[in-house]
């Protein structure tokens, strides 16, 4: 036999076994995070799939949300990759996305019902589709008690509202989160986290899953804006950049795993 072989041979079976770990193997020796699947609005015109993530330890919950916007690409497009690249190696990650699947599907920012789904918090259980749907996501936040809330947006490329912002981050309750914000504005601005400098901003706007949240619920909670202006990789991968920089900060995420 070849000696040259052999070495290859085993190469490709070590790759097959780690393809197989990173992949995670269901059951209780996986060494990373367990999928399930559930749907909120089901049966309606804005039902969507919320991805849950579970570790192999225990560790605290963390939700993010993307396309509460329909039209805001990037940030549906990036929590959608996350379902398929997060690698939890601790507590529960939940991913919804896109929040507002109408909006995705016709690239617009309201729902079927013609909501602002991103002002319409909490919801209202009895209500239309697009109430119901913020009511469900409302009412799994106030169960799990996550440690923060992230929720993903795309600043326009001009000042028409609130969405003018360029690349940034907006909180409206600091406790507990004044040394992570720190961190990712110092790291922006220092070059070594996403591709430029992140700007702060705070409140969040009435209605907002980021204001109510962190008022009704006292909970954590960060949007996450990017700048409409840049290619679409680009946005998408700062929301990706700073969601897996959150998951380490929490001890979330097995910080080796493939991006
Ligand atoms: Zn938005």
């Amino acid at each position: 036999m070849n000696s040259n072989f052999i070495p290859r041979g085993g190469g490709i079976l070590l790759c097959l076994l780690l393809c197989l770990i990173l992949a995670g193997i269901p059951g209780d020796s996986a060494p990373f995070s367990t999928i399930s699947r559930s749907l909120l609005a089901q049966g309606t015109d804005m039902e969507t799939e919320l991805v849950t993530l579970k570790g192999s330890s225990p560790g605290p919950s963390l939700v993010v949300v993307g396309g509460l916007h329909g039209d805001e690409t990037a940030g549906w497009e990036a929590a959608d990759r996350l379902k398929h690249t997060a690698r939890i190696k601790a507590g529960t990650l939940y991913i919804l996305s896109p929040a507002n699947v109408y909006g995705a599907k016709h690239d617009v920012r309201y729902t079927a019902e013609n909501w602002d789904l991103n002002r319409l918090f909490p919801g209202n259980p009895q209500g239309d589709p697009s109430e119901q749907l913020a009511a469900e996501l409302w009412a799994l936040i106030e169960r799990e008690q996550p440690v923060l809330v992230v929720d993903l947006h795309e600043a326009l490329p001009e000042q028409k509202n609130w969405d003018y912002l360029g690349s940034s981050i907006i909180v409206t309750k600091m406790d507990g989160i004044e040394d992570l914000v720190d961190t990712i504005l110092s790291d922006t601005a220092a070059g070594t986290l996403c591709s430029e400098p992140y700007n702060f901003y705070g409140p969040g706007m009435p209605g907002s899953i980021n204001r109510t949240v962190s008022e009704k619920l006292n909970l954590s909670t960060l949007t996450i804006e990017t700048f409409r202006g840049y290619p679409l990789e680009r946005r998408v991968g700062d929301h990706l950049a700073l969601i897996h920089f959150i998951l380490n900060w929490y001890g979330m995420e097995e910080k080796e795993g493939p991006r």
